[in-house]
Order: structure tokens, then C-alpha cells, then sequence
């Protein structure tokens, strides 16, 4: 059970709390040109919610997807400093990040939260892309493969399969993620195979086609050696993603995958 070789690659870009309005405009500025001409990959870009609107703008003339960091667990109403699904999608968002180790480590979301996000995303009509991955801890005393179908497990009981697989699943392991620290492509590839085990136990033509992202501390050099495993079909980028050049080189290693 692998991929299915018709699915598009996907690079997702995630701003995280970082940029400004002429920042941002001189990122696209560059990125823009370069990333047009590729071919086989879809490329989303997720700036911090106060640029969502300019950002659409200036994406406007392009195949890049907007998409946004975070949502309420609700759809609207008297919940002061949220910001709702529906409005995301009226601004022009097609995909959200989902349970991000940041939300769920700083921001106290749980597995329960988690699963609303995700539900309450595809309610709006959003793409949910749901984050998952293991500590340090917990992967040296070997549970990354229990965490990992805990927390898929927790969306899947909240939605079913059907929906579950409406969404795109990020592994990011904790580990890796800002800390210059990647996994190398065979210990991500083996929680992708697990993960795709896990889809196809449910449903097999399902899981082939659900799309399974790799993030943590991709970079343009280490990104055609994961990209290229078997079950990996994309990435979840931080940091390289503010700089130009390295995420248009990001997304041009996602271009090719060796049919297998
Ligand atoms: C992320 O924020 O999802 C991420 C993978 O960050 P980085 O690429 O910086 O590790």
C-alpha cells in the first residue's frame, strides 16, 4: 500500500508568526516567478491572520492556495479574539493547519480540541491539515507509532473515516521542528507507512489517496531525499518557507516522484 501516483505533491508554507506587510510583499515578489513554471506540485502558503486578506490579493494571478495557521473551535458568535472557519473561507482560504505541536504544546490544545478544529474546518468548507507527530521523549522509549494513531484516532472517533480523509495528515515530529533536527527519509518514511497502514485499514483506495506531509526542518538540501519516499507526498514547511528561494527549491523537489 503507497501513494497513488495520480495525487499532486503538496507544499504547504507556514509562516507562523513572522512577517510584515512590505516583508511579505517582497517574499511573493521573488517566490512568485519562480515557483509559476512548476509543474505537478500544489503549493499553499499560511501567513499570520492579519495578512490572510493582502496575501489573497497578492495571490490572486497565481496557482497558490491560501491558507490559514489556526481556527476557532467554533463557527461564529461571542468568542472574543477567535476567528472563525467561515471567515477563513470567505477570505479566500482553502486549507488550515490543524493541531500544530506549537498549538497543542503552548496553547493547551488537546486531542479533543483538536478533532473540533478539524470538524468545524470542513463545516466551513476548508481543508483541514491535521498535525501529528511524537516528542523526543516519546520516541525514545518507542511510542511514536501509538502517539501518532492516538491522536488520528481522536479525529477520526470526532468525524469518521469519510471526513478524516477530506483533510491532509502532517507528520511532524516534535523533535524536528524548528530545531534544524530533520528525520532522516527512512524514520519518516517508516511513520508514513504506518500511517498509510493505519487509512488502509479502514479503507484501502482511501488511504492510497490521501495525501501524507512531512514537516520539520525541511530545508532545499534534505528535501528531494524525503519527498522521494514512497509514502510521503509533500511537506509542511517553517522556516525555509520565509525565505524565497529556498522554498521555491523546496517546492521543485516535490515536482518529480519516482513512480514505484
Ligand atoms: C512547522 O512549523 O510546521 C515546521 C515544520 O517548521 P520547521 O520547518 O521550521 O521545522
Amino acid at each position: 500500500m503507497q501513494t497513488s501516483p495520480n495525487k499532486k505533491q503538496l507544499v504547504i508554507g507556514n509562516w507562523k508568526m513572522n512577517g510584515s506587510s512590505a516583508a511579505n510583499a517582497g517574499l511573493l515578489r521573488s517566490l512568485l516567478p519562480v515557483i509559476s513554471s512548476l509543474e505537478g506540485v500544489e503549493v499553499a502558503l499560511c501567513p499570520p491572520f492579519p495578512y490572510l486578506s493582502t496575501v489573497a490579493d497578492l495571490l490572486d494571478d497565481s496557482d497558490v492556495a491560501l491558507g490559514a495557521q489556526n481556527l476557532s473551535t467554533e463557527l461564529t458568535g461571542a468568542y472574543t479574539g477567535e476567528v472563525g472557519g467561515t471567515m477563513l473561507r470567505d477570505i479566500g482560504c482553502r486549507f488550515v493547519l490543524v493541531g500544530h505541536s506549537e498549538r497543542r504544546a503552548l496553547y493547551g490544545e488537546d486531542d479533543a480540541c483538536v478533532a473540533k478544529k478539524f470538524a468545524t474546518a470542513l463545516q466551513a468548507g476548508l481543508i483541514p491539515v491535521l498535525c501529528v507527530g511524537e516528542t523526543l521523549v516519546q520516541r525514545q522509549s518507542g511510542e511514536t507509532q501509538a502517539i501518532v494513531t492516538a491522536q488520528l484516532n481522536a479525529v477520526l472517533n470526532a468525524v469518521g473515516f469519510n471526513d478524516l480523509v477530506k483533510g491532509v495528515i502532517a507528520y511532524e515530529p516534535v523533535w524536528a521542528i524548528g530545531t534544524g533536527e530533520t528525520a532522516t527519509p527512512e524514520q519518516a518514511q517508516a511513520v508514513h507507512r504506518h500511517i498509510r497502514q493505519w487509512l488502509a485499514s479502514q479503507h484501502r483506495a482511501a488511504a492510497a489517496d490521501c495525501r501524507i506531509l512531512y514537516g520539520g526542518s525541511v530545508k532545499a538540501d534534505n528535501a528531494e531525499q524525503l519527498f522521494s519516499q514512497p509514502d510521503i507526498d509533500g511537506g509542511l514547511i517553517g522556516g525555509a518557507s520565509l525565505d524565497a528561494m529556498s522554498f521555491a527549491a523546496i517546492c521543485s523537489a516535490a515536482q518529480v516522484k519516482p513512480t514505484s
